[in-house]
């Protein structure tokens, strides 16, 4: 599954091909995605110019002047810029054309979301999938994520790894990097949120920081896999210091790492360095 920062790279990746650039064709082979590409999308967006292509949590945000088309990439979507005359595989739901080449979307498993924010319906940022999300992790102070995390955690009975997977005080670290960053900061996946102090959310926030930054500029090198036209789509493979390591010694303490299943997810953990 595309997690933030391979959603970031993805960004990094087609913002310098589309911004400015006019939509001549729309080409929906697919509808049926999560919810259905908007039937008026062409309508939409076909001989409109690209003002900005940005990111909120795993949505990615094409500014158009009239409104936004809001991509998701769910469970196995990716984005690629190909030329035209790439021949269109299974699972090529859409495709964006410009002058100089096109945007198309593959998704095998169809979990993924394209849809339409009109501008008459206010920013972007308020729309129903957008407004409860938290902060951004690369792109806010991490003081700030830390007294978030604080504050939105006082009178929460769940889970530290359940408040981070629940992405509504900061967004971004899904099951691998929520079990990284608790092990980057020292805390047991389990400790109940409101039990967490000031210093330690500050640390905890410092690590989510520090893990995506860190996953970001690895997947900086893989950016052609996912924006080139060779049909490549792998995901970040990351150098985990805990996730996927039950059994082997902690690089830490030395200690064993363990796995315990949380809501139907997978933690792995130092039970000898994370309280
Ligand atoms: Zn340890």
């Amino acid at each position: 599954m595309p997690e933030l920062p391979e959603v970031e790279t993805v960004r990094r990746g087609l913002a310098p091909h589309m911004t400015s650039r006019v939509v001549r064709e729309v080409c929906v082979r697919v509808p049926a995605l999560r919810w259905p590409i908007p039937a008026d999308l062409s309508e939409c967006i076909r001989g409109e110019r690209v003002h900005q292509v940005r990111r909120r949590g795993k949505y990615l945000l094409f500014e158009f002047s009239s409104g936004w088309m809001v991509i998701h990439l769910g469970m196995s979507g990716s984005l690629r810029w190909v030329d035209a005359q790439i021949p269109v595989r299974k699972h090529d739901h859409l495709d964006l054309v410009f002058d100089h080449g096109l945007l198309r979307l593959h998704d095998p498993r169809r979990f993924g979301a394209v849809l339409w924010h009109d501008r008459i319906a206010g920013p972007v940022e308020a729309h129903p999938l957008l407004a409860r999300l938290g902060l951004e992790p690369l792109s806010t102070p991490a003081e700030q994520i830390g007294q978030r995390l604080y504050a939105g955690t006082r009178d929460r009975r769940s889970s530290i790894k359940a408040v981070l997977l629940a992405g509504d005080l900061v967004v971004g670290a899904g099951n691998i990097y929520a079990c990284e960053s608790l092990y980057r900061a020292q805390i047991h996946p389990a400790t109940r949120g409101g039990r967490i102090s000031l210093s330690r959310c500050q640390r905890l926030a410092v690590a989510v920081r520090d893990t995506l930054s860190d996953a970001l500029a690895r997947g900086g090198t893989t950016l052609k896999d996912f924006v080139g036209s060779d049909g490549a789509s792998g995901y970040f493979q990351i150098d985990a210091l805990v996730y996927g390591r039950e059994g082997q010694a902690c690089r830490r303490c030395a200690g064993t790492i363990r796995r315990v299943v949380q809501q139907q997810r997978a933690s792995f953990y130092c039970p000898g360095c994370q309280h």
